[in-house]
């Protein structure tokens, strides 16, 4: 609809960041227009509550600003995704693969109950290895993985189907698309 147009045109895009070659898609203007953030929200929301999630998991730092309104709006309680060495409790890690080398992810090893539905938020998917890590670390704790929402896809980087390999028929919603 026409609120999902006014996101794309919110998306500013960053040419040779991080690194040249790299067109980055920065959703600080976004941020910035409170009612376009809320309607972003509210339609994740939508989202998370057909998932019938109980808990929002999203891992740092920009899966923050979406995982944790989510959280807030929806009744769900919020789990933290931080860097190795970063959280203060017991934890446990996934690692994943980066163009060079390779990152861990860590979750406190009480942040999710056995058994509990657990929808995971980003702001950006794109080859899907920060979030199928996430996926990992919610499993490792015996958590059912009932969504997964974000902003923005890259199509190209094929995430999604990264994903759908991990969870087959995993619902999977994200408001603006890049192909
Ligand atoms: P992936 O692991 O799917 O390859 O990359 C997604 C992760 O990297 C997300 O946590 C996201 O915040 C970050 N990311 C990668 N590229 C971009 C980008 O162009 N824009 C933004 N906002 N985040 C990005």
């Amino acid at each position: 609809g026409e609120g999902i147009m006014r996101f794309r045109e919110m998306i500013r895009d960053i040419p040779d960041f991080p690194k040249k070659g790299i067109l980055f898609r920065d959703i600080t203007p976004l941020l910035a227009n409170g009612l376009l953030y809320q309607q972003s929200i509210q339609t994740l929301a939508e989202f998370c509550n057909q998932c019938q999630a109980q808990m929002v998991v999203g891992p740092e730092a920009r899966g923050y600003v979406i995982g944790a309104p989510l959280a807030v709006v929806t009744g769900c309680g919020f789990a933290p995704v931080r860097k190795k060495g970063k959280l203060p409790y017991k934890t446990r890690s996934a690692s994943y693969a980066l163009e060079y080398g390779e990152d861990t992810l860590e979750i406190h090893e009480d942040a999710i109950m056995q058994g509990q539905r657990v929808l995971v938020a980003d702001d950006l998917l794109a080859t899907g290895g920060t979030m199928s890590a996430t996926i990992d670390l919610v499993q490792q704790l015996g958590g059912i993985v009932v969504g997964a929402a974000f902003l923005i896809e890259l199509k190209e980087l094929g995430g999604r189907q990264v994903l759908l390999d991990k969870i087959p028929q995993l619902p999977i919603q994200t408001l603006v698309q890049y192909d």
